[in-house]
């Protein structure tokens, strides 16, 4: 694997495969990787000739100074990872190289509803972040195909959306890969190493609740299903952000069903100080 710290040296390294014509595939991370990780690396490996993985801490998607402070970071454990599944390349930036007109006056990206519901309200300005890091990575890289988690479904969403404001739709192949699971089914985290024992036994309610939802979905009212779901988690002591069952494409609320929508049901909810996130589609 091949280690480039400099934007500059990346590029022309990945362009020099051009010539070769080699399809680079595109895994951004924020490290401290795990099997879910490592599972989109296994995509790409699969489907291109060379996959670069990014490791960046992104500091202008945290809206809370003290998330940032406290992501944890793995950076020798990742490498070894990476080494060890056979990752081609490593972006391992500092913040200049990601931006090097710094961060003060940012663009904004015209999401439209998306990007202020769900962990759009909790979370101001995280998507915009998101946006700004994503665009960045992919101009620098400028892979044929993103591999990205359905773990993050909203991010997903919203990056679909950011290729195609930023004319990189018919470029660039977006991959949305299963999001992967410990055996007692709650989604891998990187936030997870920050739960104690106890509450990691809880966590996995979150995930329950979702696939109770999938399985009690039926046409008509679907507000208690919801309701139900989050007096639950309350039940064994999570602060809940949101429960909702949502369209699969626009994340609009949806409240009655007609039985025919695709519907994704999502959470966000607090153990301990760790904020978790999962979503599961229903039908
Ligand atoms: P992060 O490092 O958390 O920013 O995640 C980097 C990428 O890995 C994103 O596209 C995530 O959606 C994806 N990812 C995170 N957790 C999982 C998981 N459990 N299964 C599959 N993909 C995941």
């Amino acid at each position: 694997m091949i280690l480039f710290k400099k934007a500059g040296e990346l590029h022309n390294w990945l362009d020099a495969q051009r010539e070769k014509n080699h399809t680079k595939g595109f895994v951004p991370t924020m490290g401290a990787l795990h099997d879910g990780h490592l599972s989109l690396i296994d995509s790409s490996k699969k489907e291109n000739e060379i996959t670069v993985c990014s490791i960046f801490v992104n500091p202008t998607q945290f809206n809370q100074k003290e998330d940032f402070e406290n992501y944890p970071v793995t950076i020798e454990k990742d490498i070894y990872l990476l080494e060890s599944n056979g990752c081609d390349v490593l972006f391992l930036p500092f913040v200049n190289e990601v931006y090097p007109h710094g961060t003060e006056n940012p663009r904004q990206y015209d999401l439209g509803k998306i990007e202020n519901i769900l962990e759009g309200k909790y979370r101001p300005g995280h998507f915009q972040g998101v946006c700004m890091v994503v665009h960045s990575l992919l101009e620098i890289v400028k892979p044929d195909r993103l591999y990205l988690g359905q773990k993050d479904y909203q991010q997903c969403m919203v990056i679909a959306k950011l290729l195609e404001l930023i004319n990189m739709n018919s470029t660039i192949e977006l991959k949305i890969c299963p999001t992967l699971r410990e055996k007692d089914g709650l989604a891998m985290s990187s936030r997870n190493m920050r739960l104690n024992e106890e509450e990691r036994k809880k966590a996995v309610e979150i995930s329950k609740v979702l696939s109770i939802i999938k399985k009690d979905l039926l046409p008509g009212d679907i507000e208690s299903l919801k309701q139900n779901a989050i007096r639950e988690l309350e039940k064994n002591g999570f602060i809940v952000d949101y429960v909702e069952i949502a369209d699969v494409e626009t994340l609009e609320s949806v409240n009655k069903w007609d039985g025919k929508q695709k519907l994704v049901a999502l959470c966000a909810a607090t153990i301990g100080n760790v904020r978790l996130i999962d979503n599961k589609l229903t039908n």
